[in-house]
């Protein structure tokens, strides 16, 4: 399963079981195939990706597996759900806020590195209290765009 999205070495798996395990989670090879597929994955995917590139590897894995496995992980901050794709919700292993980029042509979700530290807005704006506001781009990656 090697793929250029994938950067870094990857974890051992006994530290994957250790994280699964402070999670609640028992360490089946399910899940830990999950986990090393996430890690330092940028390629933002949804459930449905993750489940077809594991299945063939993994014939007893099931969408009910992944589903789950997500929303622990999701709970746990160790994954961002990604709205950006009106399609469908993308996962980012990535827990540091950044700006993400979704191609109007190929459909890939990049990290944008774009500065957005400047943009500044009142905390308060006509009695609602902003905790939280993100930023999406669209448009078209350098490889659509030629
Ligand atoms: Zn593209
Ligand atoms: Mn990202």
């Amino acid at each position: 399963m090697e793929r250029g999205d994938h950067k870094g070495k990857k974890k051992h798996i006994p530290v994957l079981a250790e994280k699964l395990k402070r999670f609640g989670l028992r360490a089946t090879p399910q899940r830990l195939a999950i986990l090393e597929f996430l890690e330092g994955n940028t390629s933002h995917p949804s459930a449905e990706e993750i489940f077809r590139e594991l299945k063939p590897h993994l014939p007893s894995l099931s969408m009910a597996t992944v589903y789950g496995t997500l929303e622990v992980l999701r709970k746990e901050g160790e994954v961002q759900e990604l709205t950006i794709d009106p399609e469908r919700k993308r996962f980012d292993p990535n827990p540091k806020p950044h700006n993400h980029f979704l191609c109007r042509k190929c459909g890939r979700v990049y990290d944008l590195p774009v500065d957005l530290s400047a943009l500044t807005l009142p905390a308060d704006i006509e009695g609602f209290w902003v905790e939280i506001f993100t930023v999406d781009f669209y448009g078209l990656c350098p490889a659509c765009k030629k």
